[in-house]
């Protein structure tokens, strides 16, 4: 990566989780796209990665070099109560930023305390900053919707940094963001910024006119400039990636084939069509959408009972409201779909309700026939890239969400709606029926594309942008 000698200890990335987690003296990365994309870089840069940790859970440093056993850049801890992780990140965070910006407003719920959390919080956050940018001409890069208000914090204090956000979930149309009481103070906020990204061209127009509608600042749509009170912001979009050799290798590995098999076997799954879905047990993700959808598949299409099972794997990830009653609903609709269908040694959806790995992940996108994305609102989806990544044997077929990120980023991919319940029982008939040469084309396309726009391209493709800030 060219960029990784440029950014040469002038690089702080800030997050709200951190990049290590530490147990026993020992540092373990943790996972996802991120992480894996950015430790390179970082290792290389020899920067600081920013993020919070529990207060008085026995920090005794806040600044670590990680990993452990091979130091190579600083972690800086900042220490966050347990009542202003309530305010700032379950609360401001979760329960307002995240439905508005999925636009699921029902499921706002909001504190005056959340937001005197979430402000507190992005502060803190801004004084590490403060501290670890000694030197002049430092690139500070700020991650998601949990630090809206930090670079506007920082830059109070130092202007000569350089400040830039990744918004990595979607920015909804002006007549939804307006439903938010601090939106003006949001905006502010990120506007400090010199460069902000989302991952798609709707999420950045969406987001310009909502700061013309609420500021009435100076918007360059074509150029993507935003001009406000004597500074200027660039607005761009980068859509995230995957590591597509990572998934590709996986899937192609003798322990996926062997993951597969005994799959396959134990869910009695072998000479059916495999459709799969995985998701996070999130509202957003229009799981119970998908499961009304194969209610409308399987009443309409009889013929398909029997042949064609559906494995949905659910992963709860917060454990309170209004997750625990969202995690009931798709149970009791699974259930009633299950005693609808079911004959003897067969179920029509293979309900999975635990976080599998990546490896075993990779094994069965290799041997699902068609994935079903229904989300109602997401940022990219990384689900329907990792898919295409691990379709060695170029069999399968991809269908997404029409408001998922990852419809306008992945060619060759089939758009649903989740709203037409009975339309994408069609869709779904459809893309069975579909034949399989116009599927290996359909595929070849998506993969060429995310072969070349991977993971390392998308962290590429900011530190440029960030270097062209003056
Ligand atoms: N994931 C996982 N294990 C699971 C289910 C999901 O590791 O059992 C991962 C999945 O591989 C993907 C991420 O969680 O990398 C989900 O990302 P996505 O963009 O699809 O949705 P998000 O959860 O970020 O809203």
């Amino acid at each position: 990566m060219k960029n990784r000698r440029l950014f040469r200890n002038r690089l702080i990335v800030v997050s709200n989780r951190e990049p290590y987690s530490l147990k026993k003296g020992r540092s373990e990365k943790s996972v996802g796209g991120l992480v894996s994309a950015l430790d390179p870089v970082m290792r290389a840069s020899k920067g600081v990665w920013v993020a919070s940790t529990p207060a008085g859970r026995g920090v005794k440093d806040r600044r670590i070099m990680v990993p452990l056993d091979d130091p190579s850049y600083t972690m800086r801890l900042v220490p966050v109560t347990r009542r202003d992780m309530d305010d700032y990140y379950h609360g401001y965070s979760n329960r307002l930023l995240w439905p508005l910006c999925h636009i699921t407003l029902d499921k706002i719920f909001l504190k005056q305390s959340y937001w005197e959390g979430y402000k507190k919080v992005n502060s803190l956050f801004a004084d590490a900053v403060v501290e670890e940018a000694q030197r002049k001409g430092v690139f500070v890069w700020l991650q998601d919707y949990h630090l809206a208000l930090c670079a506007r914090y920082v830059r109070e204090r130092r202007p000569d940094l350089k400040l830039s956000l990744f918004w990595h979930i979607p920015w909804p149309p002006y007549d939804v963001f307006r439903a938010c009481p601090q939106k003006r103070e949001i905006l502010e906020g990120m506007l400090a910024n010199d460069l902000i990204g989302f991952q798609i061209e709707s999420f950045k127009r969406n987001f310009m006119r909502c700061v013309d509608m609420e500021l009435g600042a100076g918007i360059d749509v074509k150029e993507g400039f935003i001009h406000w009170r004597g500074h200027s912001t660039r607005v761009r979009a980068f859509p995230i990636s995957v590591d597509y050799e990572w998934f590709e290798n996986a899937a192609r590995s003798k322990r996926a084939e062997r993951f597969a098999r005994r799959f396959m076997r134990e869910r009695n799954l072998s000479g059916r069509i495999m459709g799969l879905s995985v998701d996070r047990l999130d509202y957003t993700k229009g799981i119970i959408k998908c499961i009304e959808a194969l209610d409308a598949f399987f009443e309409k299409y009889p013929e398909y009972r029997e042949r064609f099972t559906f494995v949905q794997v659910a992963v709860p990830t917060r454990k309170a409201e209004p997750y625990l009653s969202y995690m009931e609903q798709v149970r009791s609709k699974v259930r009633y779909l299950n005693e609808k269908y079911s004959t003897r040694g067969w179920r029509p959806v293979e309900y999975i309700e635990k976080r599998l790995g990546h490896e075993d992940l990779a094994a069965l996108y290799r041997a699902a026939d068609i994935v079903v994305i229904t989300s109602v609102y997401d940022g990219m989806n990384l689900v329907a890239k990792e898919y295409v990544a691990s379709q060695v044997d170029l069999k399968g077929i991809l269908l997404v969400s029409e408001f998922a990120g990852a419809a306008e980023d992945v060619p060759g991919s089939i758009h649903i709606n989740p709203y037409d319940t009975e339309g994408c029982a069609d869709v779904i008939r459809n893309a069975i029926e579909t034949e399989p040469e116009t599927k290996r084309d359909l595929l070849k396309v998506a993969r060429e594309y995310i072969k070349e726009y991977d993971i390392y391209r998308w962290v590429e493709g900011i530190l440029e942008e960030m270097k062209e800030i003056r």
